[in-house]
Formats: structure tokens, C-alpha cells, sequence
């Protein structure tokens, strides 16, 4: 009856020093890393005022092969169409020229987009058809990661657990990360809600509970301010099961004949 409460597969790991992340420790700026492994030289960081959802000049390069300047941190010359692999410590947020520290999961959600929409243009496969086949390949691979990049950081949720990933505390296998009260707790809520008689009652639920996702999305950034990672991996669980319940509200009272 209650199979989809055991909906977790947030994976834990019983010692988190085993694992290294598979992500090189970041710079304090992508630029170091980036004009050491790639060669592009480094952009003097301009003065001038730019727009919050343009990538910030910090952030660019200019291309090692016809010096232009480059319109996002990725290495990809829209130019003279030179392209390099994605540098290995240059993360998803790197790619949209946001900074990790001091608090990756607090990114400035209204810029992802339209940075996103930018980056993306940058390696449209049309923009590259007929190169060679490695550029070709380098560019879809991009796009890829582009595209996980952009929904994983722009919902609180999948970017909690990348966060979570990026500094080694999970890993992408699945297990069931188990905490008797909150399985008690999305019981009582999917009953209430099967027991629910009317579509006000539903909705009812729904509005409690999203109120409950708000302050876990916001105990969540306050835990990784002050990097406690374990309190991070316990927030985002909750978080899941909460967003199982608001599926099943959602789905009522189709979800009522589901069992
Ligand atoms: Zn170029």
C-alpha cells in the first residue's frame, strides 16, 4: 500500500574518506584552472558594470587560437571554432560562471537560465556540422553535460545531492537511506491524503506541505554554509520524501485506485 514511500535512493556511504569525489577539489576561481590546463589566457577582469545574468567577464577566456574573447567560461570559440575538453575540475557551476564557495547550493537562479540559453547557442550541433568528427563529438558531449548541468542546479533537490557528490559524502549507487520518523511521517500525510474526501482537503495538505519543503530548501543552504554535509544528506532526504507526497496529492484521487 505504502510502496511508493519507500521511494529514497539517496545513497549513503558508511565512510565518506573511502570515496573521492570524481570531481577535482575546485580552484578558488575556474581562471587558474582553466588557463593551466587549456592555455587560454586569462581575461583582464573588466571594471565596467555587467548585467548579473550575463556570465561575468571574470569568468571568460580568450581563445589561444584567434584571441577572441570568449562569450562563456567553456572552452568553445564560436569564432574559429576551436574547441577543447571541458577542463577536469571545471564543474556545473563553473560552466555557468557562478563560484562554488562559499555556498554552492545558494546560486543565483534567475542568471542559470539565461546563461544557460547562451551557453547552448555556443554549441548548437548545427553551428558545427561538418568539422571534423572529434569536434563534433566534443560538442555533443558538451551539450550533454550542459543540458544535466542546467537541470541539476536549477532544482534544490538535484542540486543538494550533486553538492553531496561533489564533495564525496555520496555516490551515485542507490540505497535506502533509513529514518524511522520520517517514514512515519509521509505515512500519515499519504493517508490523510487518501483519506481525503475532497479536493480542498487535498490542497489543504498541499499547501502544509509545500511550506515544509521551503524550510527544508532553506535548512539545507544553511547547512552547507557551515559544510555539514551528514545534516546536508538527512535535509535532502526529507526533501525527497516530501516531494513523494506532494506527488501524491497531486495525483488524487487517481492515486487512490493505484494501490
Ligand atoms: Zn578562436
Amino acid at each position: 500500500m505504502f510502496r511508493s514511500a519507500v521511494l529514497l535512493i539517496v545513497a549513503r556511504t558508511t565512510s565518506s574518506h573511502s570515496l573521492r569525489s570524481s570531481f577535482a577539489r575546485v580552484p578558488t576561481t575556474s581562471t587558474r584552472a582553466f588557463s593551466r590546463q587549456a592555455a587560454f589566457s586569462t581575461h583582464p577582469i573588466l571594471r565596467r558594470h555587467t548585467h548579473h545574468h550575463e556570465f561575468p567577464e571574470e569568468t571568460k577566456r580568450h581563445c589561444p587560437s584567434c584571441s577572441t574573447l570568449l562569450p562563456t567560461p567553456l572552452p568553445v570559440c564560436p569564432n574559429c571554432k576551436h574547441i577543447e575538453p571541458l577542463p577536469s575540475d571545471m564543474g556545473y557551476h563553473e560552466m555557468f560562471g557562478f563560484t562554488y564557495e562559499p555556498n554552492p547550493f545558494d546560486i543565483d537562479i534567475s542568471a542559470l537560465r539565461p546563461r544557460f540559453r547562451k551557453a547552448i547557442t555556443v554549441v548548437h550541433p548545427d553551428r558545427w556540422a561538418g568539422r571534423d568528427e572529434g569536434k563534433e563529438q566534443l560538442i555533443q558531449s558538451l551539450s550533454t553535460t550542459l543540458n544535466n548541468a542546467n537541470r541539476t542546479l536549477a532544482d534544490p533537490l538535484q542540486r543538494a545531492l550533486y553538492i553531496l557528490k561533489r564533495e564525496g559524502v555520496i555516490t551515485d549507487g542507490e540505497n535506502i537511506v533509513d529514518d524511522p520518523e520520517l517514514i512515519m511521517d509521509v505515512m500519515e500525510s499519504r493517508e490523510a491524503i487518501e483519506n481525503a474526501e475532497t479536493q480542498e482537503e487535498v490542497n489543504q495538505i498541499r499547501k502544509e506541505n509545500q511550506e515544509k519543503v521551503e524550510e527544508s530548501v532553506h535548512e539545507i543552504s544553511k547547512l552547507v554554509a557551515v559544510k555539514d554535509w551528514s545534516g546536508v544528506l538527512t535535509a535532502a532526504t526529507k526533501l525527497k520524501y516530501l516531494r513523494g507526497i506532494d506527488d501524491a496529492a497531486r495525483e488524487w484521487p487517481r492515486s487512490l485506485h493505484d494501490h
